[in-house]
């Protein structure tokens, strides 16, 4: 089995354990889920949910209990994390916000409250690359992105903002898909990504001398 981590200082925890027990329901993997407050925990995970909540909060949170370089070298070590909301917040490279010490672990800036200051929630329809069929985002004070790196695949746009986004092992959305029944972003971005390292070859480079 694997063992799934979900950062729990602040924020959407429980939900995002429901998602996780969901989309591994459905894709037969035998999953355990532990709450990680403290560290020495995240070093055991295969993957990792750093939740939305409260960005500020859960980054001074991560730096007190020493989560923070814990999930830094998970992400070093290619291992997966969804990032959500405020996660996505704490998991960019700036935030423009001295209270908030991000970790770095996708090369995104991000405006934490730009989509709240004009609207406090909202939800949508979103064409999410890897997915079907759209997928139901709620978006909850959402943060915009407003700088993506070179080598940021964004997923999902709305209204020409990324909103979902892939830097490596890392997913994030500024939107909560732990809200909804929904699993299939946390399937894309934890048991997908897991699969695919069990597996070897992952990518399909295109081939240079064929
Ligand atoms: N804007 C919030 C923050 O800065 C995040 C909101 C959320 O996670 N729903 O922390």
């Amino acid at each position: 089995g694997v063992l799934i981590g979900v950062i729990a200082v602040q924020g959407n925890v429980s939900e995002h354990v429901g998602a996780i027990e969901r989309a591994a329901a459905a894709t037969g993997h035998d999953v355990n889920v532990v709450e990680i407050r403290e560290s020495g925990v995240v070093p055991d995970c295969d993957a990792l949910a750093l939740p939305g909540g409260e960005s500020t909060t859960i980054s001074r949170l991560l730096r007190l209990e020493g989560i923070d370089d814990e999930i830094r070298a998970h992400a070093d070590a290619g291992k997966p994390i969804l990032a959500t909301c405020a996660g996505l917040i704490v998991a960019s490279r700036d935030a423009r916000d001295d209270r908030v010490d991000t970790l770095d672990l996708i090369d995104v800036s991000v405006d934490r409250n730009a989509f709240g200051r004009q609207v406090d929630s909202f939800e949508a329809g979103l064409d999410v690359s890897g997915l079907d069929d759209p997928f139901h985002a709620v978006f909850i004070r959402a943060p915009v992105v407003d700088e993506v790196g070179a080598g940021v695949e964004t997923l999902a746009t709305w209204e020409d903002h990324p909103v979902a986004v892939r830097d490596g092992p890392v997913v994030a959305t500024a939107f909560h898909p732990e809200l909804t029944d929904d699993y299939r972003i946390h399937r894309l971005a934890l048991f997908d990504r897991l699969d695919d390292d069990a597996g070897g070859n992952t990518d399909t480079e295109a081939e240079t001398d064929a």
